[in-house]
C-alpha cells in the first residue's frame, strides 16, 4: 500500500482512475500544473485524495462553480476522513448566501463598512477596559438601537470577537470563544453550507467559516473567491496562507476562461451614466474637480446615442474616437487625466458613504472602472471595446478576450494547480489557450462506462450553417430528425444553438408531439427551475417529457440527470457564437497568437464544448442508457471532429435520416 492507497477512500479503483491519480500526486509532490480531461464516471473527485497523499504541510484548496459540486467534494472528503480521522476540511461560500445582517447594497461592501465602524467602537470600548464587546453595556445599548434596514454596526461581528491584552498592554483582537466552538463544529463532517447560518446563530457565519478555514487542511470554495484577484488576496491573507504553499484543484476547468473574462470585463450602461450625472451634481460643492467630470457625461451619452442608429446589434467601437469626442472642449488633455480625477472622486465618495452607512456601489465608481479599463485597452490587446444594443438600450463594454495571462499567473503562483473537467478535450488546445507554452502535464482518459449502454450518432445530412438555414430540404430534414427522436422512450432533450433557432423549430414540431409533455426553456431562471423540476418528476409517475433548450443555456450544463431522468439528447447544429466584427477581431487576435490553431481555440472549441456538455447530461452512472445525437454534419469535418474526445470519435456512427430512423426503431432502454 503506498501513500495514494492510504488516502483513497474506496475499496477499488475505477478503470484508469489510479493512473489519473498518480499523475495528480506526482505534480502535487514536485509542483506545477496538470490538466485532466476525464469523462463522467472516471472518479475525478478523488483527485483530492491524490493531492492529500503528497501535500506535506501544504493546504489544499478546491475551487468549484456550483453548490452541487461543492457538495460532491464535501462527500468525498467525508469518506477520506473515515480513513484519516485527523483530516480537517471546511468550505467557504459567498457572503451573499450567508450574511444574516439586513440592509441594502452590495453585501461585501456593506460588510466591509459595518465591520470598520464596529471595530472602531469595539476598540474604543476595549481601551476603556471592556475586552469582551458582546458584554459591554455601551455596545449592547447601540446594538439594541440598530436600524435593521440601515445597520451601521454588526452584532454578529461583535459576538465573534474579543480583545486580548498582549505584553506591554497592547490590545489584540481575537476570535471569541463562541466563534471558536462554532468553527470546530464546522470542521466536523456532515455540516452543509445551507445549515451554516442556523448553526452559527448569533455569531457571524462567514467569520466562522474563515476561522475554520485557517485550521483546515482542505478548503472547498467557490470560483468567485479564486478568480477575483482582490478577493483571493484578501482571503489568503485572512486564512494565513501563501499561494506558493497551496495545492490548488479547479473543478469544471473548461469554465475558467469564461469566468476569468467576465471578472476582467467592465460594462457601462445608460442608466448607470444617468445615475453618475446625478451623483456628480450632488457633489459639486464638496469635491474639487466634479464639475469638469460632470461635463463629460453628455458627451458619452451622445456617443452612445450615435451608436444606437447602427445596424449591428453588437460591434466594435473605436476607443480613439471615443476619447477624442469626450476630450473635445473638456478641461482634460488625455483619458489618463480623467481616470486619475475619477479615481480621487470615487475614493472620497466611497469613504464618506461608508461613514454614512451607504454600502451600494456608486455609479461614479462604475464609470471610473470603465474608464480605467478603456485606458488599459489602448496598450493591452487582450481587451476589446464593444457595444451591444437592442431596441431600447445600449451598453459599452471593455471586454477581456484572453484568459491566458491571468490563468498563467494563477497557475504559476500556486505550488501546484490541478485542473479537472469531463470536457477538456482536446486537452492540448486547452493547455495552449490557458497556459501557452508553459510546462503542463496533460492526461486524457477514455470513457469507463459500458459502451453497450450508449449509442452515439452524427447526422450527415443536416446543418444549421448560415448558408443553408433557408434551404427547405435541410429544414424539413431537421424537423424529421426531431420527429424521429421524439418517438424514443423516456425523457428526452433537444438542444439548439440559439433561442431564435429553438423557436423556429419548436413552432414546427411541438404540435406533432402527443405522447410526451413538452417543456421549452424559459428565459427566466426561476420559471426554468420550476419547469425542470416538473420534467424530472415525470419518470417516477411513469410518464415522460421532452425539453427544448439552448446549448450553453440553463438546462444544458451542470445538471445531473441520473437514471431515467434523461434517456437521450439531440444537439441540433454546431453552437458557434454569432459571427460579427468583434468575433472576427477575437479570431484575428488568437490567429496572431497561435497561428492556424487560434481560430479553432477561440471559436470552434467553445462550440464543441457546449455541444458535449449538453449531450453529457444523459449518461451519469454506469447503469444509465441513452442515445446521444450530433444533429449537424459539420461535426464530421476534420477540423471539428478532432475536437471531440477519442472515445466519441471511435464510437460515433455517421447516418442519414433513413439510417437514423432505422437505428432508432431498434433502440430500447
Ligand atoms: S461580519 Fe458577518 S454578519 Fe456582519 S456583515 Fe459581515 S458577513 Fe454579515
Amino acid at each position: 500500500m503506498d501513500h495514494l492507497d492510504e488516502w483513497f477512500p474506496y475499496d477499488s479503483y475505477r478503470p484508469n482512475q489510479r493512473q489519473m491519480l498518480e499523475v495528480v500526486a506526482a505534480r502535487a509532490k514536485k509542483g506545477g500544473i496538470v490538466m485532466i480531461d476525464a469523462p463522467t464516471g472516471s472518479g475525478k473527485s478523488s483527485a483530492v485524495a491524490a493531492l492529500l497523499s503528497e501535500r506535506g504541510s501544504r493546504k489544499v484548496i478546491i475551487a468549484v462553480r456550483t453548490i452541487s459540486q461543492l457538495t460532491t467534494f464535501i462527500r468525498e472528503l467525508s469518506l477520506i476522513k473515515k480513513k484519516k480521522p485527523a483530516l480537517k476540511f471546511s468550505f467557504l461560500v459567498g457572503k451573499s448566501n450567508l450574511c444574516p445582517l439586513g440592509g441594502e447594497g452590495d453585501v461585501y461592501r456593506r460588510c466591509e463598512g459595518v465591520k470598520g465602524l464596529t471595530t472602531s467602537l469595539m476598540r474604543e470600548r476595549a481601551e476603556q477596559g471592556s475586552l469582551v464587546p458582546a458584554l459591554d453595556p455601551v455596545i449592547k445599548k447601540q446594538v439594541a438601537r440598530i436600524d435593521h434596514d440601515h445597520p451601521m454596526i454588526c452584532p454578529y461581528f461583535i459576538n465573534s470577537r474579543i480583545y486580548l491584552k498582549a505584553e506591554g498592554g497592547a490590545l489584540k483582537m481575537a476570535p471569541s470563544p463562541p466563534l471558536r466552538l462554532k468553527a470546530d463544529r464546522v470542521l466536523l463532517p456532515g455540516v452543509q453550507p445551507q445549515q451554516l447560518t442556523e448553526l452559527c446563530g448569533e455569531i457571524c457565519p462567514y467569520e466562522t467559516m474563515l476561522y475554520a478555514a485557517q485550521k483546515a487542511d482542505v478548503i472547498v470554495l467557490n470560483y468567485y473567491h479564486l478568480f477575483d484577484d482582490m478577493v483571493r488576496e484578501q482571503l489568503y491573507q485572512s486564512i494565513g496562507v501563501e499561494a506558493s504553499d497551496v495545492l490548488l484543484l479547479i473543478d469544471e476547468a473548461h469554465n475558467c476562461g469564461e469566468v476569468l473574462q467576465d471578472v476582467q470585463s467592465v460594462r457601462l450602461e445608460e442608466p448607470s451614466l444617468e445615475q453618475a450625472a446625478h451623483e456628480l451634481l450632488l457633489l459639486k460643492r464638496t469635491i474639487k474637480g466634479v464639475e469638469a467630470v460632470h461635463h463629460l457625461i453628455p458627451r458619452i451619452k451622445d456617443y452612445m446615442q450615435g451608436l444606437k442608429s447602427s445596424l449591428e446589434t453588437e460591434d466594435w467601437f473605436d476607443p480613439g474616437i471615443f476619447e477624442r469626442i469626450i476630450l473635445k472642449g473638456s478641461l482634460y488633455g488625455s483619458l489618463s487625466e480623467i481616470v486619475e480625477e475619477l479615481m480621487t472622486i470615487s475614493e472620497r465618495i466611497r469613504e464618506s458613504n461608508i461613514r454614512a452607512g451607504e454600502f451600494k456601489e456608486t455609479a461614479i465608481e462604475r464609470l471610473n472602472a470603465f474608464m480605467f479599463r478603456l485606458e488599459q485597452s489602448a496598450s493591452d490587446t487582450s481587451y476589446l471595446t464593444v457595444y451591444k444594443k437592442d431596441e431600447d438600450s445600449i451598453f459599452l463594454e471593455v471586454r477581456n478576450i484572453d484568459p491566458g495571462p491571468k490563468m498563467r499567473e494563477l497557475g504559476g503562483s500556486h505550488y501546484s494547480c490541478t485542473m479537472i473537467s469531463g470536457t477538456l478535450s482536446p486537452v492540448t488546445s486547452y493547455r495552449k489557450y490557458y497556459f501557452g507554452d508553459t510546462d503542463v502535464t496533460l492526461c486524457s482518459l477514455p470513457n469507463s462506462f459500458p459502451k453497450k449502454n450508449r449509442r452515439i450518432l452524427c447526422a450527415r445530412d443536416i446543418t444549421t450553417s448560415f448558408s443553408q438555414r433557408q434551404d427547405k430540404g435541410n429544414t424539413q430534414n431537421i424537423v424529421d430528425y426531431i420527429g424521429v427522436f421524439t418517438k424514443l422512450p423516456g425523457n428526452l432533450a433537444v438542444y439548439f444553438p440559439s433561442y431564435q433557432i429553438l423557436d423556429q423549430y419548436a413552432a414546427r414540431v411541438v404540435s406533432g408531439i402527443s405522447k410526451k409533455k413538452v417543456f421549452i426553456e424559459p428565459k427566466d431562471a426561476k420559471d426554468a427551475n420550476i419547469a425542470l423540476n416538473e420534467f424530472m418528476a415525470l419518470p417516477a409517475m411513469n410518464k415522460s417529457g421532452i425539453i427544448f433548450a439552448v446549448c450553453g443555456g440553463k438546462w444544458s450544463e451542470g445538471l445531473d440527470y441520473r437514471g431515467d431522468l434523461l434517456s437521450g439528447a439531440l444537439v441540433i447544429g454546431l453552437p458557434l457564437a454569432p459571427f460579427n466584427r468583434p468575433r472576427r477581431m477575437v479570431i484575428d487576435y488568437f490567429r496572431h497568437k497561435f497561428g492556424e490553431e487560434g481560430e479553432f481555440i477561440c471559436y470552434t472549441l467553445p462550440a464543441i464544448n457546449r455541444a458535449q456538455q449538453a449531450l453529457g447530461r444523459v449518461i451519469r452512472t454506469p447503469e444509465d442508457r441513452g442515445v446521444l445525437v450530433f444533429g449537424e454534419k459539420r461535426f464530421l469535418e476534420q477540423k471539428v471532429i478532432r475536437g471531440l474526445p477519442a472515445w466519441i470519435r471511435e464510437e460515433i456512427i455517421e447516418c442519414d435520416l433513413n439510417e437514423f430512423r432505422e437505428m432508432m426503431s431498434h433502440w430500447r432502454l
